[in-house]
């Protein structure tokens, strides 16, 4: 093999309990399989002790390099800012939970140095333990996106090693909503699978509320597909055929002097509209918001702390 340097991007969000732990353990893992690493670890505006605790680790971990938030902008940020920071030649992007298992890593490089592959996708075998609910929701959410934008989600993850090449693609979309997972699919690239199976968290708790998910669902489809924008337009149609037949119909009964029941299709047809149309501004009203988050140009995020290799 080639010698390289592989950057491994972790995000982490009030992991106090289980950082420094965890990134010893991905290290020796590094170690024994001989491959070259720096840790690009970003703190996504924790409160808790996070940040002194990447501090500690910079003190063991040379080639460490981290950077704080001054708020919490979400993962995807982070995901953002780590890869940004990428100096080496590829980066495995990971989360700090251990739920994507480090033992992998030697064979995703492998799959990367030796077999030419320039993205190694991580694929859940199994999906770990969630509730019926999370389940359900996410099953209904990868169904519209393949439907809605040909991306099929189903079972990724954000746990992948990607080639600096893939990383400088990357780099070059500028929006200002992210969506690591589909993004990365698509740039497109010579990509291939590995299948591990979501262990459980070592410590804390899961970030991820019902309401954040669906955010990041909407920013998902709505970046990808403009297809509820086209369903607007066909229920505009349906409506207006419907409309044609009752529109002859009224009129025939006017003419024929027998025109006053009816009340229950008026009050009906009111309903019917009134939903039809406000659904419809609803879905443009999300693009809307959509266009006027990336007009703003704001920064995806802003660092306000920084551990730098240099400075040791
Ligand atoms: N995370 C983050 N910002 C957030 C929420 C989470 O950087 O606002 C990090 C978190 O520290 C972890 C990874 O993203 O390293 C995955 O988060 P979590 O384990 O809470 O999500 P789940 O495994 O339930 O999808
Ligand atoms: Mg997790």
């Amino acid at each position: 093999m080639n010698k390289f340097l592989l950057s491994l991007v972790i995000p982490v969000y009030e992991e106090e309990k289980l950082i420094y732990k965890n990134i010893m353990k991905i290290k020796e893992i590094l170690e024994t399989s001989d491959i070259p690493y720096e840790f690009i670890i970003i703190d996504d505006g924790s409160t808790d002790n996070t940040w002194n605790e990447l501090k500690r680790l910079s003190k063991e971990i040379k080639s460490l390099q981290a950077i704080k938030f001054s708020k919490n902008f979400g993962k995807e940020a982070a995901l953002c800012a780590g890869l940004d920071m990428v100096s080496g030649d590829g980066a495995i992007v990971m989360d700090a939970d251990l739920q994507h298992p480090p033992e992998i890593i030697p064979k995703m490089v492998k799959l990367w140095q030796t077999d030419g592959y320039d993205v190694v996708d991580g694929v859940k075998e199994s999906r770990g333990r969630e509730s019926i609910f999370n389940f359900l929701t996410a099953g209904l959410f990868y169904k519209l996106l393949k439907k809605s934008s040909g991306i099929n989600l189903k079972n990724a993850s954000d746990y992948k090693l990607l080639d600096i090449k893939v990383i400088k693609a990357w780099r070059s979309m500028p929006e200002r909503d992210t969506f690591f997972r589909a993004m990365s699919f698509w740039v497109g690239f010579n990509r291939t699978i590995i299948k591990f199976s979501v262990a459980k968290r070592t410590d804390g708790q899961s970030k991820w509320s019902f309401i954040t998910l669906f955010k990041l669902a909407v920013t998902a489809i709505t970046s990808f597909s403009a297809v509820p924008l086209h369903i607007v337009t066909f229920i505009g149609i349906i409506f207006l055929i419907g409309s044609l037949g009752l529109g002859i119909h009224t009129l025939y009964m006017k003419f024929s002097g027998i025109a006053v029941d009816g009340f229950t299709t008026v009050i009906l047809l009111l309903l019917i509209l009134g939903s039809a149309l406000m659904i419809s501004l609803g879905i443009i009203g999300i693009y809307i918001s959509r266009i006027y988050e990336e007009v703003k140009r704001r920064p995806r995020y802003i660092v306000s702390e920084e551990i730098n290799k240099e400075d040791k």
